[in-house]
Order: C-alpha cells, then sequence, then structure tokens
C-alpha cells in the first residue's frame, strides 16, 4: 500500500532529542525552544513566536488573547479543522461559519462583509492547502469594524501572500494578522509529531502571551531576570512543549529548504501530468488564489459528485493507493448542527463530498509517484485508442 502520508525524518532529530536529555533541561523554553522560535521570527518576520504543544493549543492561546467571552461573534470558514472553531467555542464564542469560495476551499472574503454584526470579535482565515486567503479584504474588514484577525495557519508554514496594498510587498503567512497559529502534528510538512507555534504580530499581546503560555505565571520575566519572584497574575494553562520536541522541531528546521524543494517537485509532477484529464472535465485540480504561492502542503483533486468521489477512491484502494477526503462541514457536525444559523453554505458542502488528497510526502517514490499517476490516467482509459 502506497500511505497517504509518511512522516519524514531528517537523521539528526534523535540527535538533538539526545544532546535536550543530557543537558538536563527537559521542561519548556530552553535552548532548543529558543532556537526554534528566533528562527521563525528572523526568517519569516513574526514578531514573537511561543513554541505550543499544538496548533490547537497556540488556537486556543489566540482566543484568550483575544478576549473572546460568551456571546462574542467569531466568523470561521466551515470547511476547517475542528479546532478552528473549537478553540473559540471553549471561550464561550458563537461561531458564524462562512463559505468557501467557488473555486477553492478558502473563505470566501466577499462574504465576510455581510456576516459582521456589533458582536463580531475575531475573523479567522484558514490558509487551505498552504495557499493564502485573500488577506487584504481581510485585514480591511478588520480595521474598518475594528476586529481581530487570527491566522490559521496550520497548513501554511514557509509560504507567502502578495500583498496588493499601498507599500505592495510579499508577506509570510502568519504575519499579517494580529496572530497566527501553526502546527507541526506529523501530517505537515514540518513536524514535531505532535507540536505548533503561536506567533504574535500585534505587539500588545507579547507580555501577556508569555504568561498565559506559562499557566498565568510571569514565570518568563523570572528567567530573564525581569522580576525576582514569579506569581500567578492571569489566566493560562501548561501550553509549552518540553525541550525534546523542540529539539526533534529544530532538526526538521535544519532541513527545511530540503523539504520544501522535494513536496514541490512532487506536488508540481501530479500537476503536469493530470493536466490533460483535468483539461476533459473528469476533475479539477488545485487553483492557486491570486497573490498566494504553493508550499506544496497538499495535492488535491475536486470530482464533479459525491459518487464519482467515492468510485475514485475505491479504484485506488484496489490499486494499493491510498487517498482520502477532507473536512465534512463543521456548521453540519453533531455538535454543531443545532447551534448554526442554518444558512446553507454550497461551496464548502461541494468540497466536503468532492474533494480528494493524493499521497504527498518527502519520501514519496519516483516509481510509486508514477504509479500513482497511471492508475487515474487508467481510470480514464486515455492509454487505449478506444
Ligand atoms: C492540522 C490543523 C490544525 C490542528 O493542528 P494540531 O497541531 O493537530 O492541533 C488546525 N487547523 C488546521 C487548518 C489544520 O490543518
Amino acid at each position: 500500500m502506497i500511505p497517504f502520508n509518511k512522516p519524514y525524518l531528517t537523521g539528526k532529530e534523535a540527535h538533538y532529542m539526545y544532546e535536550a536529555v543530557f543537558t538536563g533541561k527537559l521542561s519548556g523554553n530552553g535552548m532548543f525552544t529558543q532556537r526554534c522560535q528566533t528562527y521563525f521570527e528572523q526568517r519569516y518576520g513574526f514578531r514573537k513566536c511561543l513554541l505550543t504543544t499544538s496548533c490547537t493549543d497556540a488556537l486556543e492561546m489566540a482566543a484568550i488573547l483575544c478576549n473572546v467571552k460568551p456571546g462574542d461573534e467569531v466568523i470561521i470558514p466551515s470547511y476547517t479543522f475542528v479546532s478552528t472553531a473549537l478553540a473559540f467555542v471553549r471561550q464561550g464564542a458563537t461561531i458564524i461559519f462562512a463559505d468557501s469560495q467557488i473555486q477553492h476551499p478558502n473563505i470566501d472574503a466577499d462574504l465576510i462583509e455581510s456576516l459582521i454584526t456589533p458582536r463580531t470579535k475575531v475573523i479567522v482565515p484558514v490558509h487551505y492547502a498552504g495557499m493564502a486567503c485573500d488577506m487584504d479584504k481581510i485585514m480591511a474588514l478588520a480595521a474598518k469594524y475594528n476586529l481581530l484577525v487570527v491566522e490559521d495557519a496550520a497548513q501554511a508554514v514557509d509560504s507567502f501572500y502578495n500583498s496588493k496594498q499601498q507599500a505592495a510587498s510579499t508577506k509570510s503567512l502568519g504575519s499579517i494578522g494580529h496572530l497566527a497559529a501553526f502546527s507541526f502534528h506529523e501530517t505537515k510538512n514540518l513536524i514535531s509529531g505532535e507540536g505548533g507555534m503561536l506567533a504574535i504580530n500585534d505587539e500588545r499581546f507579547i507580555h501577556r502571551a508569555e504568561i498565559i503560555w506559562e499557566k498565568g505565571t510571569n514565570r518568563a520575566e523570572f528567567f530573564r531576570g525581569e522580576v525576582n519572584k514569579y506569581s500567578w497574575v492571569d489566566i493560562g494553562s501548561s501550553f509549552l512543549p518540553s525541550e525534546v520536541i523542540a529539539a526533534f522541531l529544530w532538526a526538521q528546521i535544519e532541513h527545511l529548504d530540503d523539504i520544501q524543494a522535494k513536496r514541490k517537485e512532487h506536488w508540481n509532477r501530479y500537476y503536469e501530468a493530470l493536466k490533460l484529464l483535468a483539461d476533459k472535465g473528469f476533475f479539477k485540480l488545485p487553483e492557486l488564489p491570486v497573490s498566494a504561492t504553493n508550499n506544496a502542503h497538499m495535492f488535491y483533486l475536486i470530482f464533479p459528485s459525491l459518487e464519482e468521489r467515492t468510485t475514485f477512491i475505491n479504484t485506488l484502494k484496489n490499486n494499493d493507493i491510498w487517498a482520502v477526503f477532507h473536512y465534512l462541514s463543521l456548521h453540519s457536525s453533531p455538535y454543531y448542527a443545532d447551534k448554526h444559523d442554518g444558512r446553507v453554505l454550497a461551496n464548502c458542502d461541494r468540497f466536503a463530498d468532492c474533494l480528494v488528497r493524493l499521497p504527498l510526502f518527502y519520501e514519496l517514490s519516483e516509481s510509486d509517484l508514477e504509479k500513482i499517476i497511471e492508475t487515474i490516467k487508467g481510470v480514464y482509459s486515455v492509454h487505449s485508442n478506444k
């Protein structure tokens, strides 16, 4: 069976974990944590980074920092992972689910303004497949209505957005909203098993973020020698990972460029090989949104119907290839259906029914990749002259 995903090890993970263990500093916020955080701050222009034990945790920190309270409304795409919404639901928020664009699972930024009410507090764009949402529009709305923006950049490490605002510029995803959350889950481009990071771009949040990160205490300041004892000063939790996890992540970071290059190679091969079938209308290929870059997090196809997708997945399975569908609409999930306001989110439902992801991971061999491509071509008999 060609797996859907295989976590890639660069080779240095165990070495750095050994180093972390034998320096005797096992808890969080040590040398490896700081190395990782500084790397991301410098390379991508995030004002301040804090490693977390997951992206879910980073989103929970963001929800606390945004001071989301019962009755507040948060605008979130329905086509996303549970955590995007869950983190805000835990603060008592009402989630206003937004539909996707017609051609891309990302939130349709043109719909957002109609969803804003006096109770709206936060917009959470999710950069699906690591491809940027329309951040110029979203940030303009946030400025106009005085809202906060938390980017769910779980899939978006090393991806960019070409802003067309007055000072046109290329910005890394996660550096645009007030806050952003990344994931290093083993299914993402950079991994640490479970792991994540909060990027803080708005200075106002930095001080409190460190406190929330360390169980509501000012321990980070204490370690820097800024205060001579630390105390309980706010709410929070144990959001920081141990040094062993940070050490693992550091080994991955050292190979980031190599990982990205290899994934893009695979992605481009799929795209070129399947273009002819897409032109014939059997399915659609991923469409890069305007102003977005591709970080090769995911390669997906969109079928005309649920039936055709099911047949496709089964055919691949019969050929020992594991392709998988993705999100189910959160607005009609068992947990949220009776809380949703009843709006139909047709594009989101279509992606839930019709989108399928193909195997894409560093160690996907050329022969396996060609086998997948040939199997797909075989489904549509492009080889036969009949
Ligand atoms: C993976 C993912 C998450 C959750 O990440 P964890 O690190 O597993 O908590 C959240 N949002 C999106 C869009 C994701 O893809």
